[in-house]
């Protein structure tokens, strides 16, 4: 078979509209957080029908200042899954929390609800279920584990925008009280780097966007002046410690070209999930992740699961040889617990054994708009050639 092409698991889709709404803005008098700033935010709070959104730097210091804003400290516990991106995790400890967590539903690759429920303690102060892919976890059973053990719900949504859950957009907060977004260029849609949490409540709305800004705010009705400072036009007050976790005018207005695409993207993204679906149903070698009914998944990522037992190839073997045809795949993901730095706390191999079991068998196939329905053939065809 020829070497036609580079395939890649992800990558961004940037159109000339997308070039000339961010030119348009380096003309402008705001280059840091301006006018576009709070359009980007409007768009996503409107989009996805939460009250509030926030835009941050980058999905991480989401994560961070979601923590800090329920004044997560020293000995309050965590539960998040295994299988996501170390960040779901590392904003834990950035607060000094303790880390639990809890295995997934081999099927989807989701956090467990019967898991999570086994981890609750009297210290468990937050869950943050990772929608892996893109398919939402199922949030109503979570929130009514949450509601019992008087928990909070942050949905981590990197994976997610655009996703359905019972006809809400993910990141509606419906079931939790934030969710977070990342709009790094592998992701659903990109401002290079970005993120975003929303919620309904507007208390913690006030805290992220205190946090956000060295937590100084210019409100005059917030202003606490325990020194009877004189309060001229200048005036200003930190009243936390905060951090800068702004997005840029440059990168909001990227973004919101790219939310004018969304629903495109989504739909080319699911048309791609279909043809990848039935290219490798009826193959005992392979497996893929099943669709739970509560929701329609705008994928992220698509995992493919290769029974290694069933071929007589080892991963890395397969990897290389999938390498040389042009298809550069990724693994999603390396379970967060045998992470070197986790080890520290005590976790172990053989903790999360369907955890560890998926990612043993996971690959990342190329998933992104500009792929085009040939592409997608000769991707299938290349991993049922080589991956054997
Ligand atoms: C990408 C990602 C993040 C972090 O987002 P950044 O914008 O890269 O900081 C967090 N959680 C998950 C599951 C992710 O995939």
């Amino acid at each position: 078979m020829k070497k036609s092409k580079d395939y890649y698991y992800g990558r961004q889709t940037i159109s000339k509209s997308d070039t000339s709404s961010v030119l348009k803005v380096l003309q402008s008098p705001f280059l840091t957080q301006g006018p576009e700033v709070k359009k980007f935010e409007d768009e996503i709070a409107n989009f996805t029908k939460a009250k509030y959104a926030v835009a941050v730097s980058n999905g991480t210091a989401a994560l961070h200042l979601a923590m800090l804003a329920l004044d997560i400290a020293l000995s309050d516990e965590v539960i998040t899954s295994p299988l996501t991106f170390a960040a779901s995790a590392n904003c834990v400890l950035y607060c000094g929390g303790k880390v639990v967590f809890a295995d997934i539903d081999p099927k989807t690759g989701l956090i467990d609800p019967v898991e999570i429920e086994k981890k609750i303690t009297r210290n468990t102060k937050v869950i943050i279920p990772v929608h892996y892919a893109g398919q939402s976890c199922d949030m109503e059973t979570i929130s009514k584990i949450a509601k019992k053990y008087k928990v909070i719900v942050i949905e981590d949504a990197a994976h997610a925008i655009g996703s359905e859950h019972q006809k809400s957009k993910v990141g509606s907060c419906q079931y939790s009280d934030m969710a977070i977004f990342s709009f790094h260029p592998v992701k659903t849609i990109t401002t290079g780097e970005g993120g975003a949490i929303t919620t309904n409540d507007e208390s913690l709305y006030k805290k992220l966007l205190l946090l956000r800004t060295h937590g100084i705010t210019k409100e005059k009705q917030d202003f606490k002046n325990p020194h009877n400072l004189e309060v001229g036009p200048w005036y200003y007050e930190m009243q936390t410690l905060g951090f800068n976790y702004r997005l840029t005018d440059i990168q909001a207005s990227l973004g919101l070209s790219q939310m004018k695409q969304l629903e495109s993207f989504v739909k080319k993204r699911r048309e791609i999930v279909e043809m990848y679906k039935k290219g490798f149903s009826k193959d005992v070698r392979f497996a893929v992740l099943s669709e739970e009914s509560y929701g329609i998944p705008a994928y992220h990522l698509f995992p493919l699961l290769i029974d290694f037992s069933k071929i007589n190839k080892t991963k890395t073997e397969v990897f290389k040889a999938l390498e040389s045809k042009g298809l550069h795949l990724q693994v999603h993901y390396i379970p967060v617990h045998l992470q070197p730095y986790y080890k520290q706390f005590g976790f172990k191999l053989g903790d999360f054994p369907k955890a560890e079991k998926f990612y043993q068998s996971e690959i990342s196939l190329p998933l992104y708009p500009s792929l085009t329905m040939d592409d997608i053939k000769d991707i299938i065809k290349i991993i049922k050639t080589y991956a054997v």
